[in-house]
């Protein structure tokens, strides 16, 4: 009481924002599912890890906590010497980051000027029209073939003499299938050698097969070549932001330069690390999700679906008009499931009942 009632501020906008934001669409988030009555209902929306995390890695996190009124370690150090030691690369090739979203964003950045071309497969990972726009370069998105796996002749055809890079998603998200290495070796000879070519491995524990993509050896051998892998799927820490790239010097060390400062906090730094060293007990949990996902493909083919083999821990339907009604089915049965658009839809590999109920959801639905 007592108060001055005061005039309004003007706060009609004079800020200009960049034209460029113009046109990034907005991420959409894997949604968690609504609660309902009597069912336990399951987000496979986000790719998420549906194993919570391992005491050990929980236990670190803990004893880390008691020290987050410090900075992190700026140069991530630990981490970069554990992940060079693991991978057999100098600890100056790797740069890590924010996610892997985050050190794709560094990478765009790093090599990009305005007008600049970053061509990759479409459908594709959503986030890479966002930060390719975000930094002011153009997105060049090639359809996938048919069978959903990327078309990398097209790709080939698409560079010009703007592209400064160029995404592989494989195993590609959302549809599932990989690119073969051979495929990938023969199309990075391709590729001009002034063109980065990046390796998106974010579902790389995922892949079996003897033909998969050996991306470091691809790396060693060529010079325009980096691998981008993550902590967030296979390893299950979606939650503390940490990915790497893995680059030659000169890109490694302009992406320690496009890094925020201090991005890669405390927590996520030695929870990255106690997981390399709880890798055995990490790689039974991949090799359950893979016996899930072969499980549920298998059943939903038995089914008549023609789903697309995936190497990663999710599934594609490619349901185009069905869409819709499909993500509404799988509501009702407390799935909270990913749609694109008028394509399709992803669903994660969860937990085995999760996968259940995906299972007789698909079969009431029809293929
Ligand atoms: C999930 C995902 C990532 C990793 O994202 P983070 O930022 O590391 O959580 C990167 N690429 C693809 C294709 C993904 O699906």
């Amino acid at each position: 009481m007592g108060e001055q009632a005061r005039d309004q501020p003007d706060t009609t906008a004079e800020v200009r924002i960049r034209a460029a934001l113009d046109a990034v669409p907005a991420y959409v988030a894997g949604k968690p599912p609504a609660p309902r009555d009597g069912l336990t209902v399951y987000k496979v929306s986000s790719n998420e890890n549906p194993y919570p995390p391992l005491p050990s890695v929980l236990e670190a996190v803990r004893d880390a906590a008691g020290a987050i009124n410090r900075y992190p370690d700026m140069g991530v150090s630990a981490l970069t010497e554990a992940l060079a030691k693991r991978l057999a690369v100098p600890a100056a090739r790797i740069a890590t980051g924010t996610g892997s979203v985050g050190v794709l964003g560094q990478i765009i950045q790093a090599t990009c000027d305005d007008g600049d071309e970053v061509v990759f497969a479409w459908r594709s990972f959503e986030a890479y029209p966002i930060v390719v726009s975000l930094a002011g370069a153009v997105p060049v998105a090639v359809p996938l073939t048919e069978e959903h796996r990327h078309d990398l002749p097209a790709m080939r055809a698409a560079i010009t003499d703007r592209t400064r890079v160029v995404l592989v998603c494989t195993p590609n998200n959302p549809t599932g299938p990989t690119v073969t290495h051979e495929e990938l070796v023969d199309f990075v000879e391709q590729v001009p050698r002034d063109v980065l070519v990046v390796i998106d491995e974010a579902y790389l524990e995922f892949v079996e097969g003897e033909d998969a993509v050996r991306a470091l050896e691809i790396h060693q051998a060529y010079p325009h070549v980096a691998v981008l892998r993550t902590f967030s799927k296979a390893y299950g820490l979606a939650g503390l932001r940490v990915g790497y790239a893995v680059a030659h010097e000169p890109l490694a060390e302009a992406l320690r330069k496009t890094a925020t400062p201090f991005g890669v906090n405390t927590l996520a730094q030695v929870a990255a690390l106690a997981s390399l060293d709880a890798q055995d007990e990490l790689d039974a949990r991949v090799a359950d999700l893979v016996a899930e996902r072969a499980r549920v493909v298998a059943a939903l083919r038995e089914q008549g679906w023609d789903v697309p083999q995936s190497g990663a821990n999710f599934v594609w339907f490619p349901l185009r008009e069905r869409t819709a009604a499909f993500v509404q089915a799988c509501e009702q049965a407390g799935l909270s499931v990913r749609p694109y658009g008028s394509d399709g839809v992803r669903v994660t590999i969860g937990e085995p009942e999760a996968n259940d109920r995906l299972i007789d959801v698909a079969a009431a639905f029809g293929p």
